[in-house]
């Protein structure tokens, strides 16, 4: 098997990569063991990964990376190959690649189960969120305490994942790569909303045969259809079916409806992935139904996502979702048509995030700082809780302000030129005397930069700055606010301060 010629290479390290893998450095100097990097896909997690290597490699080091699947080896080589990061061997049965030479080494964690703990001077856990009994060991045993674990993840939001790793390093959240245009935006759609009484929680989510049930209606699975024929605009579409049987009648209704639709699940042998693969990206496919979400469409063209697996994991919700955010040439957004009220039950991906790792205490596990989003009753559009007026079609909501308005929130104290602490149900910020509710801080942040020509970036960071987290995805529909005395003296100040900053960003 021959995979690709050997880089010579690497890409160069964008900005955040650069500061991230300061950060790492920093916790590693402050005595932390078992960093965790969280970065989502096209955050280019491989590149940061890669400058690991090089700096283990300055040292003499040995690295070991782990994958959580055999058949993601290939996949993994072939990622550092087109980044431009070489000289890896691999740790596996009659593998091509294999050289124990090579100062990186990838394994599969079934492999390393089968042949013990190798040679390591750093170890790399990739998908770190899938927590394996043999990893939670390995990282627990006490020879290997002094070498580095280091833990990456799109969603390092595993309950306990902080009992393993013991710090948290953001490498870049998905708002931020919309923003800088490393992902593509989305626009949400709900246009059916599924009935789940009776529908058990196990172990955090839905019971899936229950949930097979209730989703695999004749009268749901057309909805499906009709909604996909009304809004998708005809674009390349992944749906996630709750299971196999679930997944195959929609299929079936697709291909009655005259839509060619393509299956995949688990199961699908690697000869016939390819074909699919390839329907789908000449268009013989409009539509490919499915129930996996780690392996599949990692890098396909996907520009809608029909949403048909209810969850009530914000792990598989931010997966399914970031399918559909790769960039592509033409692509502006990617439309998510949401049968599973996921979104209006965890809110937009953008909006998920979590400071610290998840220790089992109770406080940790919720933080939630942003109102879920609303619907359009025109159009079904879901947008930010207070917009009035939807974006998509312009109907304006009747309800009074004060009932969508997040209710007695708490403040986020402003320190002078500080991050302030958002408190999980903070909605408002104080500026001098003045207490500015959190949307309109950001919208007169947006007018203030509209005034002077900044990009939306430098409204993300002003905010973020001052509230201590960044905005909710919501926020960016807001109409600028004229600026009041207060917000406008703040800025100014920065201004001052950060003046270098301003230019180079500006
Ligand atoms: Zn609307």
């Amino acid at each position: 098997m021959s995979l690709l010629t050997e880089p010579a290479n690497p890409l160069p390290l964008r900005d955040y990569q650069q500061v991230a893998i300061e950060n790492l450095r920093n916790s590693l100097r402050a005595g932390h063991r078992r960093p965790c990097l969280q970065a989502p896909t096209g955050a280019g997690k491989t590149r940061v990964a890669g400058e690991i290597f090089r700096l283990a490699r300055e040292k003499g080091h040995r690295v070991v990376f782990t994958v959580p699947r055999i058949d993601l080896i290939d996949q993994t080589l072939r990622s550092f190959w087109r980044d431009g990061i070489g000289d890896i061997g691999v740790i596996q049965a009659d593998h091509i690649e294999t050289d124990w030479s090579r100062p990186v080494q990838v394994a599969s964690v079934q492999t390393l189960q089968k042949r013990g703990y190798p040679a390591a001077d750093l170890v790399i856990v990739d998908e770190a969120h899938t927590v394996f009994k043999f990893i939670t060991e390995w990282v627990a045993h006490p020879e290997w305490q002094k070498v580095p674990f280091i833990g990456l993840s799109a969603t390092p939001w595993t309950k306990g994942l902080g009992r393993i790793y013991d710090d948290l390093i953001v490498v870049a959240t998905t708002a931020q790569m919309i923003d800088q245009g490393f992902l593509s935006d989305f626009r949400v759609f709900a246009p059916t909303h599924p009935d789940l009484t009776g529908v058990k929680v196990v172990a955090g989510d839905y019971h899936e045969g229950q949930l097979s049930d209730a989703m695999n209606k004749t009268q749901l699975v057309g909805d499906v259809v009709q909604t996909w024929q009304l809004r998708a605009e005809g674009r390349p579409t992944l749906v996630f079916a709750v299971d196999r049987a679930h997944a195959k009648a929609l299929q079936k209704r697709f291909e009655e409806a005259g839509i060619a639709a393509g299956y995949q699940d688990a199961y699908t042998q690697k000869e016939e992935r390819e074909q699919i693969r390839r329907n789908f990206e000449n268009g013989r496919y409009q539509v490919v139904c499915s129930v996996a979400t780690l392996t599949m469409g990692v890098d396909w063209d996907v520009r809608c996502i029909s949403l048909v697996r209810p969850t009530r994991s914000r792990i598989l919700y931010t997966q399914i979702v970031g399918r559909g955010l790769r960039t592509a040439p033409g692509k502006d957004h990617c439309i998510i048509l949401d049968h599973s009220d996921n979104t209006l039950r965890l809110g937009f991906v953008t909006d998920i995030h979590q400071e610290r790792l998840d220790t089992g205490d109770k406080k940790a596990a919720e933080e939630r700082s942003t109102p879920l989003p609303k619907e359009c009753s025109q159009c079904a559009f879901l947008m930010l809780a207070r917009v009035r007026e939807c974006p998509n079609c312009g109907h304006v909501r009747k309800a009074p302000i004060s009932n969508i308005e997040p209710g007695e929130g708490q403040l986020v104290e402003l320190k002078r030129h500080g991050r302030g602490t958002l408190p999980s149900s903070a909605s408002e910020i104080q500026i001098m005397q003045r207490k500015i509710p959190l949307g309109s801080f950001y919208a007169q942040l947006r007018y203030f930069a509209g005034e002077h020509g900044y990009k939306p970036g430098w409204v993300q960071h002003r905010y973020s700055e001052a509230v201590g987290a960044p905005p909710p995805y919501g926020f960016r529909m807001l109409e600028p606010e004229v600026s009041c005395y207060e917000v406008h003296s703040w800025v100014k100040s920065g201004l001052r301060r950060y003046g270098k900053l301003m230019r180079r960003g500006g």
